[in-house]
């Protein structure tokens, strides 16, 4: 039993089905990346896992319980999105104790928590700032930092680097890599890029119009593709 169990998952927007019986299952503390073109359900996916939307058929358990019919808030998960929605009138810190303060947090753990986060991410000296005061770079941090805060089984990203330059991108994503090592959260992870996928997954799946191509490592994936899109796709010799 994993941290993240898909099970025969669809999702149908009136008579269109967009995700055709998904099955992935993952380990407490693995990384999964799931990768496939524009348009091919990630997002979709992601969204069913975190509860902002209703499963057609299927389920999803996250710590081996059945979510499918928890709201966001009850199953112990921290989204962050390629847009960083920091709130504007409120300073870093407040930005990061958010969450907490509506958790009802009492105020020294929370001041504990915002430290440790800081520290992790190293944006001590940005917690008295506002959003408009920080770089790109600065503010998707500050928002990995409002999801870290609250400590979550669980960890959503949708695309959190495409608004940001290439170099940027890739020391974002040397970034997201240690933070996972250093906390060892399960995290799902959506993006179109091969690259990101091939050094960030411990277990990627290959998605391709509402179906999973192959699931695997990037090991697997590259040496032994199950198909000719997988192939192509990961960028494979065969
Ligand atoms: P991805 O994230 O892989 O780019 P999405 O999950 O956003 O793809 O979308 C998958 C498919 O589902 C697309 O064809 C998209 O148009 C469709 N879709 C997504 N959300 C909705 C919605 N709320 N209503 C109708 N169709 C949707
Ligand atoms: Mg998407």
């Amino acid at each position: 039993m994993g941290a993240l169990s898909i099970r025969n998952v669809r999702k149908a927007f009136n008579q269109t089905e967009v995700l055709k019986g998904i099955d992935i299952e993952i380990a407490k503390g693995e990384f999964l990346i799931l990768v496939g073109p524009s348009g091919c359900g990630k997002s979709t996916l992601l969204n069913l896992i975190a509860g902002l939307d209703n499963i057609t058929s299927g389920d999803i358990l996250i710590d081996d319980r059945v979510v499918n019919h928890l709201s966001p808030k009850d199953r112990d998960i921290a989204m962050v999105f390629q847009s960083y929605a920091l709130y504007p009138n409120m300073t870093v810190r407040q930005n990061i104790a958010f969450g907490l303060e509506m958790r009802k947090i009492p105020p020294a753990e929370r001041q504990a928590s915002v430290d440790r986060v800081a520290q992790i991410l190293q944006i001590g000296h940005l917690l008295d700032r506002r959003p408009s005061q920080l770089s790109g770079g600065q503010r998707q941090r500050v928002a990995m930092g409002r999801a870290i805060a609250r400590n979550p089984a669980l960890f959503l990203f949708d695309e959190p680097l495409s608004n940001l330059d290439a170099k940027l991108r890739v020391e974002m994503r040397t970034e997201i890599k240690m933070l996972h090592h250093r906390l060892g959260t399960t995290i799902v992870y959506v993006t179109h890029d091969q690259v990101e996928a091939m050094t960030l997954g411990d277990k990627i799946a290959v998605m391709n119009a509402g179906s999973v191509q192959q699931f695997g490592t990037p090991h697997q994936l590259y040496d032994d593709p199950a198909n000719l899109f997988v192939a192509g796709f990961m960028g494979s010799p065969s």
